[in-house]
């Protein structure tokens, strides 16, 4: 029987008023679910995302909402067996549920592990360094982000009805903004069971996920400028959310993936025989195939030195024609269905206007598979094109299915122009064991990419494909693929959160930003800082040491205890001919060392370790007689993954006895935090 699928609504599953559309399977035909919006008032489910999620997941830290991903990413793991078996029906292979179901999840994890490494324990985020506004430093500016007060929605293509939600929900959720999600009709019934399971694990505040099952109505007609919608899918319906008058009026944020013709190049040094060819040939007949080709990063255009095309065309033909096509749950199947045989039809119709310009080399884009004909099956297209530069549509007709275009090129600088040609697209990936080559073609086409991958025999068994983005790493791309939006890693993130310059005095903008800014008050503790728990220790808090003079048997002795007997230290008329020397100096590591040695307070402690330094500088030589002295001060302070302790960023400042500054760092430290291991 076919499932009705319903919306979830202000927290609770909405059963639509009508029927609505049938959703065949991709399999063999039969109606999978029905999908339909009707009855689903979208402006209460704005005002429930901003009245309710919001609130409640503002109150949260990014650690917090990082945990809460990372027991979500757990959770969906343990149950991922219930969206495979629906993925089937979408004509999707096990090979393609690694990319969607575990990639999906492993985004969750991805973004759950970035927010506790990468983000404070903290509500929001200081960006960049402090600027100083005013001559003595009594006025100083910051930027700090914040999240968004409104709602973020996602409309989500097809072709990946887990790993589409999931990637855009975890930088949503982590950033602090409640998502509305609504995934394309083909293949709602995965994304439907997806969300079942997310509500079900209890994990997420309430309003923090809604889901649109059908169409979005009215819904754009409720966005402000606090708002965020995100789009993946067409050009040509990209263009009509782009075009709202809501999205235009309130200047809401609007992101968006979209079509994208990206090319694997072939380099001249890669012939036949090389790994890099064989590497080139595997990624086109990977790309072609995974997920029966419906992927936005998918090769759609192979550019390979004229040379070496007819050896090209026959290797990927004789991949290609092995590659056995058939239901997923085939223990043979390497390539499943396309999505319906509507997309069947667009493909087709797609391959006609390519062929216009290039001709079929192999596959046929119209045969019917035996066996396979009620379903959306078709084998894998190869075309090949030997005029690309005259051509158009092998540049800008986006077949979305197992399709690509062999074509060739004579100088590098071609191949550049012809990769130019997609119009901006998401990933390119070239294969070549030459640098130069690498060079020539990652600097001429990078402007037209948001990725670019160099394949070669050194990382070709670590390497994650053409096709795989990163969380970390830009996914998107500019022109055609969307605009050139960045929304890898953080910045995925800092999408749905405003920057904010923000001035006054260093005392305002410390206790602002619980960061200790240079020139806030900085009160010497009573007792020692090292003996005080991290959770007593106040940012601001300060020790003033002793001072001690260096001796030139000081500088001798630590030359040669470490070795370390650069000129410098040793040789008075060398070290003096030197321009930024008067004559022989202490180490610097003499300096840090010395410094260590008057801070630092030795029964044990609090403080546990010193895990490193950074922004380290040596502003001024200290000579033979120097007297130096330290200020140390809680900078800021950060909950670290384990309970039991947290880290410290102290600011370290070494003095001269002219009260001049030479040496200048951050002094980092985990420190206990008995009460919480308790
Ligand atoms: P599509 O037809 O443009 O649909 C995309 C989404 O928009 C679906 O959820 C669809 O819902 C919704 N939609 C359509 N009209 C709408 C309207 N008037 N108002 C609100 N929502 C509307 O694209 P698709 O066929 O699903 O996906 C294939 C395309 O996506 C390909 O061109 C591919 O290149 C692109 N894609 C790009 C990326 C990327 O990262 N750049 C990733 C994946 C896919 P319904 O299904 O209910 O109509």
């Amino acid at each position: 029987m076919a499932i009705a699928l319903e919306s979830y609504a202000q927290d609770r599953w909405v059963t639509p008023a009508g029927r609505g559309v049938e959703i065949p399977s991709a399999i063999d035909g039969h109606v999978v679910a029905t999908c339909s919006s009707d009855g689903l008032d979208f402006g209460a489910m704005v005002r429930h995302a901003r009245n309710v999620g919001g609130p409640a997941l503002r109150a949260m830290s990014f650690h917090e909402r990082a945990d809460k991903l990372r027991a979500l990413a757990g959770y969906l793991n343990e149950r991922k067996d219930v969206l495979y078996r629906l993925s089937a029906e979408t004509g999707a292979t096990a090979r393609d549920n690694a990319f969607d179901v575990d990639g999906g999840i492993g985004t969750l994890f991805a973004y759950a592990s970035r927010g506790r490494r990468e983000l404070p324990s903290e509500r929001f985020v200081v960006e960049g360094g402090v600027e100083t506004l005013s001559k003595s430093g009594g006025f100083v500016g910051t930027h700090i982000l914040t999240p968004l007060h409104g709602v973020a929605i996602h409309i989500n293509a097809f072709n990946f009805p887990c790993w589409g939600p999931l990637e855009k929900f975890a930088p949503a959720f982590l950033a602090g903004m409640p998502v509305i999600t609504k995934p394309a009709t083909a293949t709602a019934y995965v994304a439907e069971a997806l969300v079942r399971l997310v509500v079900e694990s209890g994990i997420l505040p309430n309003g923090a996920l809604q889901l649109i099952c059908g169409a979005t109505g009215d819904l754009l007609d409720h966005l402000t400028g606090q708002d965020v919608v995100s789009f993946t899918g067409s050009l040509e319906t990209s263009e009509k959310l782009r075009n709202h008058p809501a999205i235009g009026r309130n200047a809401v944020r609007y992101i968006a993936e979209r079509d994208s013709l990206n090319a694997a190049i072939l380099g001249p040094d890669a012939e036949r025989g090389t790994e890099e060819f064989a590497l080139f040939i595997r990624e086109v007949v990977r790309e072609m195939t995974v997920k029966a080709g419906q992927k936005c990063t998918a090769i759609r255009r192979a550019f390979v030195p004229r040379a070496f095309q007819a050896e090209v065309v026959r290797a990927l033909k004789d991949a290609l024609e092995s590659v056995t096509i058939g239901p997923p749950a085939g223990e043979e199947t390497r390539m499943g269905a396309l999505v319906s045989r509507s997309q069947r039809d667009a493909v087709r119709e797609a391959i006609r206007e390519i062929a216009r310009e290039a001709e079929v080399v192999s596959g046929d884009p119209n045969a019917e598979l035996a066996g396979l004909e009620g379903g959306a099956f078709m084998s894998p297209v190869l075309l090949r094109c030997d005029r690309p530069a005259e051509a158009t549509a092998v540049h800008t007709v986006e077949a979305f299915g197992p399709v690509a275009t062999v074509m060739p090129y004579d100088r590098l600088e071609q191949a550049v122009e012809l990769v130019a040609r997609g119009e901006g697209s998401l990933v390119a990936s070239l294969y070549t064991y030459d640098p130069g080559t690498a060079a020539t073609v990652a600097l001429g086409i990078a402007p037209f990419h948001g990725r670019l991958l160099i394949v070669d025999r050194d990382c070709g068994r670590e390497q994650t494909g053409h096709g795989a983005p990163l969380p970390g790493l830009v996914h998107g791309g500019p022109g055609r693929a969307g605009g050139g939006e960045e929304l890898g890693g953080l910045r995925g993130v800092f999408h749905y959160m405003q920057r904010t310059a923000i001035q006054g005095s260093p005392k305002q903008l410390s206790a602002l930003t619980r960061s200790w800014i240079r020139g806030a008050p900085a009160p010497a503790t009573e007792r020692h800082p090292f003996r005080l728990d991290f959770d007593v220790l106040k940012v601001g808090d300060t020790i003033e040491t002793q001072s001690r003079t260096i001796s030139l048997e000081d500088i001798e002795h630590f030359a040669h205890f470490t070795g370390d007997t650069f000129y410098a230290h040793m040789d008075e008329e060398a070290a003096a001919a030197n321009p930024f020397f008067p004559g022989r100096v202490a180490h610097g590591y003499l300096i840090l060392s010395f410094a260590a040695g008057l801070f630092v307070d030795p029964p044990p402690g609090p403080v546990l370790a010193n895990y490193g330094l950074d922004n380290l500088r040596f502003l001024k030589p200290v000579s033979p007689g120097d007297a130096i002295r330290v200020r140390l001060t809680v900078k800021s302070k950060n909950a670290a993954r384990q309970p039991d302790y947290g880290e410290v960023r102290w600011d370290a400042e070494v003095f001269n006895q002219n009260r001049e500054t030479v040496a200048r760092y951050d002094l980092l430290t985990m420190n206990a935090r008995p009460a919480v291991a308790s």
